[in-house]
């Protein structure tokens, strides 16, 4: 069971923002931003190189969460990310979409 499997189990405690029948929202346990949110399908999908086209619709819903989330926080700007594999620095292998907001950010992120 991956952490987030945990987390959306109530097996382990999270900072909830949002959630329905098909994704949790939570607030990042070590924020890059003054608000860092990651948007977490309930399917447990390891990395974006794991969807299939039935997948489509899932994932489209997870950018839809994201700005219906931020739009009820009163956010027009902010960033959002996925990390694909260890050399992007992905350490939770369950598919998840990074908003952060609150600061200028820097193009290229590094
Ligand atoms: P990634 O490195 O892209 O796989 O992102 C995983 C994110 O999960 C990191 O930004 C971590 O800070 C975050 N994280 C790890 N453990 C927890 C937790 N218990 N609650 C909330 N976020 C967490």
């Amino acid at each position: 069971m991956t952490l987030f499997e945990k987390i959306i189990a109530r097996q382990i405690p999270a900072n909830i923002e949002y959630e329905d029948s098909n994704y949790i929202v939570i607030h990042d346990i070590n924020p890059q931003a003054p608000v860092h949110l990651l948007v977490i399908p309930k399917k447990p999908i390891p990395t974006l190189n794991d969807l299939t086209d039935a997948d489509r619709e899932l994932v489209g819903g997870m950018f839809r969460v994201a700005s219906q989330v931020m739009r009820n926080k009163g956010y027009t700007d902010y960033r959002a990310v996925f990390n694909c594999g260890p050399g992007a620095q992905q350490t939770v292998f369950h598919l998840h979409l990074h908003i952060l907001a609150g600061r200028t950010f820097q193009w290229p992120p590094g």
